[in-house]
């Protein structure tokens, strides 16, 4: 048999939230190596007799780690044990599943992608914030709030789509909402942020994208930072205890 890895999605944290798919690759496998924002409510739906490899990374061990990471990969394979790349949300949002399934190929390792729900979409829904509503919102972007050494987002090519969500983008969370307002963007729309989605520590803070941009909202990663009249929404959707006339409250 060619070595293989399966390059899993581990959702935003609640287990439930796993694929039945990647559950049941999970309970059968020898090795996983698992990213900082898998939960341990997820990892402990997996083969308890699993050997777990942390393969979180830190600023400025970046290359290092990854490359600790294929090593490990890509020899747990060749002597055919079930090898699981788990990466939080979906692997291909951010993740590097995309670039990490290249390499592997590259070395004639096979791989089975199982993808996951991805935080950028799960995590807002869950919060009672829909990214599409008819009348309200037509267009979504997904849209990362980390430069990584690469060239500034250029945010005036995301003004005009209705709903914007930022990974990554709670430290830069002021500079962001400063340059959508500078883009066009109202300083009175309403955003955003869910920390720890889908988790019992989750928490959303709502807030105007002027009072992001003064720097005035306290938010601890992780977290979605979404933006648009969307947003408006979660009080009917979500804050709501009256079941009959739901539209009403
Ligand atoms: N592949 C992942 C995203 C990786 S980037 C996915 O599809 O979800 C990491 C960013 O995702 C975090 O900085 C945060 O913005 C977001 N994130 C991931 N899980 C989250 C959660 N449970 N709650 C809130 N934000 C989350």
């Amino acid at each position: 048999m060619n070595p293989k890895v399966y390059l899993i999605g581990a959702g935003p944290g609640d287990p439930d939230l796993l694929t039945v798919k990647a559950r049941r690759i999970l309970r059968s496998a020898d090795v996983i190596l698992y990213d900082r924002l898998v939960s341990p409510e997820v990892l402990a739906a997996a083969n308890p007799r699993a050997e777990f490899l942390y393969a979180g990374k830190h600023a400025g061990e970046q290359e290092a780690v990854q490359q600790w990471i294929f090593e490990q990969l890509t020899e747990h394979a060749r002597r055919g044990r079930v090898v699981v790349r788990l990466k939080g949300g979906d692997p291909c949002v951010f993740g590097r599943g995309g670039e990490e399934w290249a390499t592997l190929r590259e070395r004639g390792i096979e791989v089975e992608m199982v993808p996951g729900v991805s935080s950028a979409i799960a995590v807002p829904g869950l919060a009672g914030i829909p990214l599409t509503y008819r009348g309200v919102s037509r267009s979504f972007a997904v849209i990362t709030g980390h430069c990584c050494g690469e060239t500034e987002t250029d945010w005036t090519r995301y003004a005009g789509i209705d709903t914007l969500i930022i990974l990554m983008g709670v430290s830069e969370r002021a500079r962001i909402a400063r340059a959508l307002i500078a883009a066009g963007r109202s300083a009175a729309e309403p955003a955003a942020f869910i920390e720890r989605g889908s988790t019992p520590d989750e928490r959303t803070v709502i807030a105007t994208l002027g009072e992001i941009a003064a720097g005035r909202v306290n938010v601890e990663p992780p977290a979605v930072f979404v933006t648009g009249e969307v947003v408006r929404l979660r009080q009917r959707l979500h804050d709501c205890s009256c079941a009959p006339v739901a539209l009403a409250c």
